[in-house]
């Protein structure tokens, strides 16, 4: 047992302490003695004991006060108190102030050992915990200290822009990225400030008004100077708001390009087509055409009149997939689906079919394109009216369910094969039960797909063979802009 530690003596009778320096020098202790407080002072600034020994009216002067003094600077320092004569009070006071042990009078050389002995290894045991524990907690620290530098880091360098905002849309954090974006310089102070006060752009606004109704919201953030970002709005639980950002200018001018080619195509591939059309027309006014000579011209204009309508419904398509018409706008859907029926009315009598429509007393508005909703229910039901023989039936029903709406457009036509219908929404794709003579493309159901994608609905099909089919399109409904926050 290494007993090199220092133990200082504060004791003034002179018997005691002899007796005391005896005992622990005799246990291998370094002793230290201060016959008075001036001593005792002097010898805790030159060195600090592991232990300290103060007699009670040591000196004439109250020495639980100066233990105190000395617990106050050395607060792990054990100090211990020799009473001379009985005094609970004086423990108790004491005890209160932090005293390890007290010795009682009369000693004996084994209990003074014994009792520093314990003192400095619980002092010790103390010390090794604290030490321990302050080890423990600052791997602990540096740990948490690292890992939020790497995420300061990537924050920093990642490439889109970031902006965090509380629950009140101020500012809590914004990366150099976003900075950039928005023109801000780094050192300007934003952290703290609303969102709408520092970047009031109002793209940013109209995104996070949006957000409030809207649980997974994108948008487009244009700039004047040509630029494009795509912004997403995720709520964070507890802190409040990220907007993140990409820029998409590059995307949008690849877009414009795709655009501008299928405006020239369209133009290039329906001229000729019209002119056949228009110089077949005349064949039988510049003279007298024989029977045979009709059937062939009637033959041509059949077939113009189809590839006329492929190549108007691949232009759609290109049109459509080329983000034309996308604009939405609040559109009245009972109007629509009238609209669409009073144009094949026509075709529904001419085959006898029966209709029933069943519409709720309201539709809710929803948000969409008025003109590509429209080519939704044409294509449907047209389908429907074309696929469904003579006398057969037709079902349109609409139903609203929470926030959205739901078509469903029924027949009594042939059905599709289950291996087909898988693919009925692919393009150029036709069912292999087909009736003969019934004409198409394989295009309008990739139309109305991408059509319902544009507007975050869905579409399906069940289907019967022999039986008919049933076709549903589910669209969110318009939900009125709570007021901006920002
Ligand atoms: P098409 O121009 O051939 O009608 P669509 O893309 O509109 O092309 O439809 C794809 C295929 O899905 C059709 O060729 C047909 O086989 C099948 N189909 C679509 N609607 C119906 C329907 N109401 N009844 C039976 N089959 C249908």
């Amino acid at each position: 047992m290494p007993k090199s530690d220092l133990v200082l003596l504060a004791l003034d009778d002179e018997e005691i302490l002899q007796l005391f320096d005896r005992a622990l020098t005799a246990a291998s202790y370094q002793v230290n003695i201060a016959r008075n407080q001036a001593a005792l002072k002097k010898a805790l600034q030159e060195s600090t004991p592991a232990l300290v020994i103060i007699s009670q009216n040591f000196n004439d002067a109250d020495e639980l006060e100066i233990a105190k003094g000395m617990l106050e600077r050395f607060p792990t320092m054990p100090v211990l108190l020799l009473l001379l004569q009985d005094s609970p009070e004086a423990i108790k006071k004491a005890i209160q102030i932090g005293v390890s042990d007290c010795l009682y009078a009369p000693l004996r050389i084994k209990e003074i050992t014994k009792t520093v002995e314990n003192s400095i290894k619980r002092s010790n045991r103390i010390g090794d915990w604290t030490r321990r524990e302050v080890k423990l907690t600052t791997a602990t620290l540096q740990q948490r200290v690292d890992e939020l530098q790497q995420l300061d880091t990537v924050f920093e360098h990642i490439e889109d822009g970031v902006i965090i905002l509380d629950e009140q849309s101020n500012i809590l954090l914004i990366n150099p990225a976003a900075r950039r974006d928005f023109g801000l310089w780094l050192d300007d102070s934003v952290k703290g400030k609303p969102v709408s006060e520092v970047l009031p752009h109002p793209d940013l606004k109209i995104l996070m008004s949006e957000n409030i109704n809207n649980p997974t919201p994108h948008d487009e953030i244009t700039f004047d100077d040509g630029r494009v970002l795509s912004a997403q709005c995720t709520p964070i639980p507890r802190i409040g708001l990220a907007i993140t950002m990409q820029d998409i200018t590059y995307l949008k001018q690849i877009d414009r390009l795709k655009n501008e080619f299928v405006n020239t195509v369209s133009h290039d591939l329906r001229s000729p087509l019209t002119a056949i059309l228009g110089y077949v027309d005349l064949l039988d006014r510049v003279g007298p055409v024989n029977d045979q000579q009709r059937e062939f011209i009637h033959r041509v204009q059949n077939s113009v009149q189809s590839i006329t309508s492929l190549v108007n419904d691949l232009l759609e398509l290109g049109r459509i997939e080329a983000g034309f018409d996308t604009q939405k706008e609040v559109v009245p859907l009972e109007g629509i689906i009238r609209y669409s029926l009073e144009t094949v009315s026509g075709m529904i009598s001419d085959k006898k079919l029966k209709l029933d429509l069943n519409l709720p007393d309201e539709i809710p508005q929803m948000r969409g394109n008025p003109i590509r909703l429209r080519q939704v229910f044409d294509n449907l039901i047209g389908n429907a009216i074309k696929y469904t023989p003579e006398g057969g039936a037709i079902t349109i029903s609409v139903e609203v369910q929470n926030d959205q709406v739901i078509l469903r457009i029924t027949d009594t036509g042939p059905g599709i094969p289950p291996a087909d219908q898988p693919h009925i929404f692919e393009k150029f794709y036709r069912a292999s039960n087909v009736p003969k003579g019934v004409g198409g493309s394989g295009l309008g159901l990739a139309i109305v797909k991408s059509i319902i994608d544009n507007h975050q609905g869905r579409i399906w099909v069940e289907s019967l063979l022999g039986q008919g089919s049933a076709f549903t399109v589910v669209l969110p409904l318009y939900k009125q802009p709570a007021a901006p926050t920002a």
